[in-house]
């Protein structure tokens, strides 16, 4: 049987370079060459074994941008050779409630690639056919494979959570995923507000097309954006509970703060500021392959584009330690040698 390279997570949690035989694709699956795999925090539930039912050991990944190279039975608008990705979306059951209220990304049963079954820090995986989105012939795969998971996370909840072109809509941390919703929100033609701490992340932050900057050390973010008009959309991707209630008070009437960073703390929401504005909280779980798809032909369109750092897959380790000290700017993306 031929053999592939792979990094996994063993059962003493840590990765290792593993030669795997390359794996056949069932019904209803796809196999792809992984050209590129994006190294995201959620890989943390494969690293310390913390998603229920997880069974180790794991090849992670859930970023993944390559070519199908073999097409199971019964697949039917796939073929080889095409250029596809996948992102945390891996596929839905299909007979769920959900499901058949046709919200997929809901499904009760729904499939997380590099979770559920092995995923993209390899040099071939296979997934549902249902779970890989069509990648643009002028995108590399290593600007891709961060799109298919922190792009569509932040694309997604902009595109559909009320604000109109113009509106004034602001974007909360500008790391990884916010340096990809900044470009979003400015492309989407809002009225584009980048919230981070310190004086330095400005320049960058206008860079990605920030029309206004606050500077949460220094700044009453809240009053900061109420000058501005209120905003609209609050899309926070930072991970502390009371950055995030800091800033509800900046929410125009009828504004949603937008969440997709996730909190060990709980929220603090004042009631009143809610009632009064008809103002809400709104949590987003990215979405499914065709958002995805979609995330990455806009992408192509209208240049957003990840900042990357890249490494080959054989220091996986190293990238995912990188990622986790917060130093990566913006994203860590693991490249196969043979390219
Ligand atoms: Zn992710
Ligand atoms: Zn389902």
């Amino acid at each position: 049987m031929p053999k592939m390279k792979a990094v996994q997570v063993n059962a003493a949690r840590q990765f290792e370079v593993v030669e795997r035989e390359i794996p056949a694709p069932g019904a209803g699956q796809l196999r792809i060459r992984v050209e590129a795999c994006g190294v995201c925090h959620s890989d943390v539930v494969v690293k310390e074994a913390v998603w229920p039912g997880l069974e180790l050991p794991r090849i992670p990944g859930h970023e993944v941008a390559g070519v199908i190279d073999a097409v199971g039975s019964g697949v039917a608008n796939w073929r080889e050779g095409q250029r596809v990705g996948v992102g945390w979306f891996g596929g839905n059951c299909g007979y769920c409630d959900s499901c058949r209220r046709g919200d997929f990304v809901l499904c009760r049963n729904m499939l997380i690639a590099g979770v559920s079954y092995d995923g993209g820090y390899a040099e071939y995986m296979v997934a549902p056919a249902s779970a890989v989105a069509k990648i643009p012939d002028d995108l590399g795969a290593m600007e891709a494979a961060p799109l298919l998971c922190a792009g569509v996370t932040t694309f997604n909840p902009l595109r559909q959570c009320g604000a109109r072109p113009g509106d004034v809509v602001a974007v909360q941390g500008v790391g990884g995923l916010g340096h990809l919703g900044v470009q979003f929100a400015a492309k989407m033609g809002y009225t584009t507000v980048a919230i981070a701490r310190g004086k330095d992340k400005e320049a960058e932050a206008r860079q990605l097309g920030a029309h206004h900057y606050i500077d949460g050390s220094t700044q009453d973010v809240a009053a900061a954006l109420q000058a501005l008009g209120g905003a609209r959309v609050i899309l926070t991707t930072v991970t502390n509970a009371d950055a995030m209630s800091g800033v509800i008070g900046g929410l125009a009437s009828n504004g949603t703060l937008v969440i997709v960073g996730i909190s060990q703390e709980p929220l603090k929401v004042s009631t009143l500021d809610l009632i009064l504005g008809r103002r809400s909280v709104l949590g987003w779980p990215s979405g499914t392959s065709l958002d995805s798809q979609d995330a990455l032909a806009f992408s192509a369109r209208q240049g957003v584009r990840p900042m990357i750092e890249t490494m080959p897959l054989e220091r996986a380790a190293e990238a995912y330690e990188r990622m986790m000290s917060g130093k990566a700017r913006f994203r860590m993306v693991l490249t196969m040698g043979r390219m």
